[in-house]
């Protein structure tokens, strides 16, 4: 299996609610190392961006609106199949349908307001990385 690196968010109702430490904590317990890490708090344009590809779904501004609510943790996460083995540590993004013991299943309150992002390629990772990190600051 190859060793790869994804893009992880903590949302700002799970940082709000407290529950940044305790993902950190989920993703190490399963496997997946931090090579980055940093809280900020997204702007109306750089939420946007990140989401532009949903830009013609009907819970674009819902999502925009909620994700710059509050201050995020952006991650840089590495292990085997790190995208997918994300993913499913995550959990399915409408919490009513995540496995027990996953992050959304265990923090998020709703579809809209579901805790985490992770991204969905290697491809994305890659640019969604770089949307956050600077090569200087993948310590590995
Ligand atoms: P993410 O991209 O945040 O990791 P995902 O890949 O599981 O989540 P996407 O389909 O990419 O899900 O949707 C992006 C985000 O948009 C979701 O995580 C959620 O916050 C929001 N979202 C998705 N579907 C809905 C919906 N039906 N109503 C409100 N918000 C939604
Ligand atoms: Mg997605």
């Amino acid at each position: 299996m190859a060793i790869e690196r994804t893009l992880s968010m903590i949302k700002p109702d799970a940082v709000a609610a407290g529950n940044a430490g305790n993902i950190l904590q989920h993703f190490e317990d399963n496997g997946l190392r931090i090579v980055a890490c940093k809280k900020t708090q997204l702007s109306l344009a750089q939420a946007q961006a990140f989401y532009a590809v949903h830009a013609e779904r009907p819970f674009y501004g819902e999502l925009v609106e909620f994700m710059t609510e509050g201050p995020i943790f952006a991650q840089v996460l590495e292990g085997e199949n790190a995208v997918a083995a994300h993913r499913a540590v995550m959990g399915a993004t409408n919490p009513a349908e995540a496995d027990e013991g996953t992050i959304r299943k265990l923090y998020a309150e709703s579809i809209g307001r579901n805790a985490c992002h992770g991204s969905d390629s290697l491809e994305n990772a890659a640019n969604e990385i770089a949307f956050f990190f600077s090569e200087s600051e993948l310590i590995g």
